[in-house]
């Protein structure tokens, strides 16, 4: 100490003090967070968005970790990485060394990613597993478990879905769109429109492979000639939909075409639908889908039913990104100031736009859905730049799985985004910590309860 001078002495002096202060800093943070995770674990999750099936499902499969990882996001990851798409039959084919020497590097490469790590959030959190990676090792304890959970399912599924704090999860049934059935104890109903829009414009000719709609329409015994027809029709499933307690519409087309919907008139779109589909130019077969979304979103407004829309990023092996760019629903807002438009997923790469359209309109709404589990420090920019320019009562939260494990990692995931944005918030004074449990109470739960009509349902009176 003797060699050093006074001067040098307050200067470590002032370093020692300020990476105190600094730590404490980042306590109080860290504490902000941690209350804030504690509150959003006591709250009854609604999720806007799932896709739950049951494994009876997938025909007689024996289910172990290779099946969950094929239904997870992940699985993208990994054939991104250069692995292989391994199929459910295949999956149940292998065993966990032929699975590994196939796809265990490539699982490596992916242990970045947020499609992993809310993968493993969701095991983390449901079963006895506390590594933050899969390993050639430590997979055949987990995949043990996984197999005795499966031997039953829903007992399973009902365990789980109360440990990791749901209480109702919105069912979109990409799958079968026209299964109304459904188990209301955990799923609400939602109508998938993708099919009344897309086959709109493929009015079958004679000796044509009749198009699903149409070919249930006859199963009805109703023939779909004229537009009138086909629409008196869709009609009807909105009213089968009724029956069942639908709480929303969902559009998921920007899987299969651009989402800017035309206005195109009644008369021109009755024309286009008399002419054989087959005589059609893109053009005009484009045309008879504007018309039918346009029609289908005043029925919405008819029926008080929100309509959530895919915006940006797209599950899968590739596909057109531009299709869902949010800026193209811009005429629908104007259009129809009593339609409800909820804006799913952020619209990666583009949330910016939508994040413009829920602050210009106040008939579009966000949902967070599988943004944090696309990427989450995206999640978390995107949150941020909506707490500043969006009123917290027009933001969602939702899962967007097939399974409860990944459901639960995504919710895992869900929460610490959105603990981490208002935890930083109240550290820069722009918020007090019971605001912010306001703001998480509404994104989890609240904002779904009264945009979407659930009071009835989870059985509140008002
Ligand atoms: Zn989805």
């Amino acid at each position: 100490m003797r060699f050093l001078s006074k001067q040098t002495i307050c200067l470590f002096s002032a370093l020692i003090l300020s990476c105190g202060l600094l730590n404490q800093c980042d306590q109080v943070k860290n504490n902000y967070y941690q209350s804030l995770i504690s509150f959003a674990d006591e709250i009854k999750v609604i999720d806007t968005h799932e896709h739950h099936g049951w494994t009876e499902d997938y025909g007689d499969l024996h289910f172990r970790l290779p099946h969950l990882i094929t239904e997870s996001y992940l699985m993208q990851d990994i054939v991104c990485a250069g692995g292989q798409w391994i199929v459910m039959d295949r999956a149940d084919s292998l065993n966990l060394e032929e699975y590994w020497e196939i796809n265990g590097k490539s699982l490596d490469y992916c242990r970045g990613t947020s499609f992993y790590s809310h993968f493993v959030a969701g095991f983390q959190k449901l079963y006895d597993f506390d590594d933050l990676y899969f390993t050639e090792s430590n997979i055949h304890d987990l995949s043990a478990q996984v197999e005795e959970n499966y031997t039953n399912y829903r007992s399973w599924f009902d365990e789980a879905f109360h440990k990791a704090g749901f209480e109702l999860m919105f069912m979109d049934r990409w799958r079968e769109p026209f299964n109304t059935k459904m188990d209301e104890k955990y799923f609400a109903l939602v109508f998938r429109i993708d099919i009344l829009v897309l086959h709109s414009s493929l009015k079958p000719g004679k000796g044509d492979n009749i198009p699903e709609i149409f070919k249930r329409a006859l199963d009805a015994g109703y023939e779909l000639n004229t537009l009138d027809d086909y629409l008196d029709y869709c009609d009807k499933l909105f009213q089968m939909y009724l029956e069942n307690n639908v709480v929303c519409v969902k559009n998921g087309m920007a899987y299969f075409r651009s989402l800017d919907y035309e206005d195109v008139p009644y008369e021109e779109a009755r024309a286009l639908f008399d002419k054989p589909s087959a005589e059609l130019t893109k053009q005009e077969a484009k045309k008879i889908q504007d018309f039918v979304y346009h029609w289908l979103i005043q029925k919405t407004i008819k029926y008080q039913l929100p309509i959530q829309i895919h915006i940006g990023f797209l599950a899968g092996a590739g596909n057109w990104l531009e299709n869902g760019k949010p800026m193209k629903l811009n005429n629908l807002a104007i259009e129809y100031p009593k339609a409800r438009f909820v804006m799913l997923h952020g619209g990666f790469p583009w949330t910016g736009e939508s994040i413009s359209l829920g602050k210009m309109f106040s008939n579009v709404y966000l949902d967070l859905s599988w943004l944090p589990q696309i990427s989450r420090q995206e999640a978390v920019q995107s949150l941020d730049e909506m707490f500043d320019a969006v009123p917290y009562n027009k933001i969602f939260w939702g899962g967007d799985c097939d399974f409860i494990e990944e459901a639960t990692g995504s919710l895992e995931f869900g929460k610490s985004v959105v603990a981490e944005v208002l935890a930083a918030r109240i550290k820069r004074g722009l918020l007090t910590e019971d605001v912010a449990k306001e703001m998480m109470l509404h994104i989890f739960r609240e904002n779904a309860i009264s945009v979407f009509n659930l009071e009835e349902k989870l059985g509140r009176t008002f």
